[in-house]
């Protein structure tokens, strides 16, 4: 089964057959059709000055629960009549894709002392971080600002080849960036980090944890950074056992979440513990514990207990076990 989570942009055909087009590639940064997305010094464009402060929002908002009116967000785009005087060839957009009759590009105005001033973006709204302003988006716009953010953020951080230290310059519409020195050619291609996120059970019990610098009452699933050479199970096996002292036997995928803060694809597993013993070993964690699912609604209903984001494939875990419930008493009844 399927879950598209927020952040994700399987509503944009990534065009990968036209961006090694030229000639379409620069019709499409003419047309009329054609939207950009700007962001400046990795912060996004959307229409409500005031929209960062809503953090309160963000962190109590209910699973899928709609965004009230007064705090729905809509991205800023600039059509290209707008950007025209903009791309002069030092400046270049970035192909992200098409949606419908519209093709979108994102474009850095990170060498502007003042994006918020330039004349078709003034008064129309703001540069915000996007984890701040996330949940208030629409699914196709967070999707959409997502992927331009971490578009931008590589050629931003890949100027250089890593290989020779020369200048690097953009390819196929900006998903390859090459090295400019003739004896080293190296090709660079756009990077996501690979990070595992479990649900560790053990009968009728969830396994969630706190890191020392959140809010005192927010627990969620364990994750880690997959590292070279380790399979997506092993990661997941030593970052419980590293950060819970918890043995897991069967581990299982679920689904998975582009988590752009910055460059990280969540890959989310479920897995049963063969012991409940915690012990907490690394620095990571602050405490862990195991919650019934009747421990989590006391724990929200009172107040004590905070989950992860709406939006989040960490809160997608937690609910889908919450919405399980009872269903280990029918398979321990079946066994016996
Ligand atoms: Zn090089």
């Amino acid at each position: 089964m399927f879950h598209h989570h927020f952040y994700g942009s399987e509503h944009i055909d990534r065009a990968v057959v036209q961006r090694r087009d030229e000639t379409w590639i620069n019709e499409q940064l003419r047309g009329e059709d054609t939207l950009f997305v700007p962001v400046w010094h990795g912060k996004v464009f959307v229409d409500r000055a005031e929209a960062e402060g809503d953090t309160q929002y963000r962190l109590s908002g209910r699973p899928d629960a709609p965004v009230p009116p007064d705090r729905r967000l809509k991205a800023v785009f600039l059509r290209s009549d707008e950007t025209t005087p903009l791309l002069d060839g030092h400046r270049r957009a970035v192909l992200l894709g098409c949606s419908g009759k519209r093709t979108y590009f994102a474009l850095d105005l990170s060498d502007m002392e003042d994006a918020t001033k330039y004349r078709s973006l003034a008064g129309r709204g703001d540069f915000v971080g996007l984890r701040g302003v996330g949940p208030m988006l629409d699914r196709f716009d967070g999707g959409l600002l997502a992927y331009a953010r971490g578009m931008l953020r590589w050629h931003q951080q890949n100027a250089y080849c890593g290989v020779c230290g020369s200048h690097t310059a953009m390819l196929e519409a900006g998903f390859i960036r090459r090295c400019i020195a003739a004896e080293c050619s190296q090709q660079h291609f756009p990077r996501t980090d690979p990070a595992i996120i479990v649900l560790v059970t053990h009968e009728n019990r969830a396994l969630l944890g706190r890191q020392a610098k959140w809010d005192a009452t927010w627990y969620s699933v364990l994750a880690g950074f997959v590292e070279p050479g380790e399979s997506l199970e092993q990661a997941v096996r030593r970052e419980v056992k590293e950060e819970a002292g918890i043995s897991v036997g069967e581990v299982r995928y679920d689904s998975s979440q582009p988590w752009p803060f910055p460059s990280s694809l969540m890959i989310g597993f479920t897995a049963q513990a063969l012991d409940d013993n915690i012990r907490i070993h690394d620095q990571e964690l602050e405490d862990a514990r195991w919650f019934t699912r009747e421990d989590v609604d006391a724990g929200i209903e009172a107040g004590e207990l905070r989950l992860s984001p709406s939006i989040s494939i960490s809160r997608h875990l937690i609910e889908s076990w919450r919405m399980a419930r009872g269903k280990e008493t029918i398979s321990m009844k079946k066994k016996a």
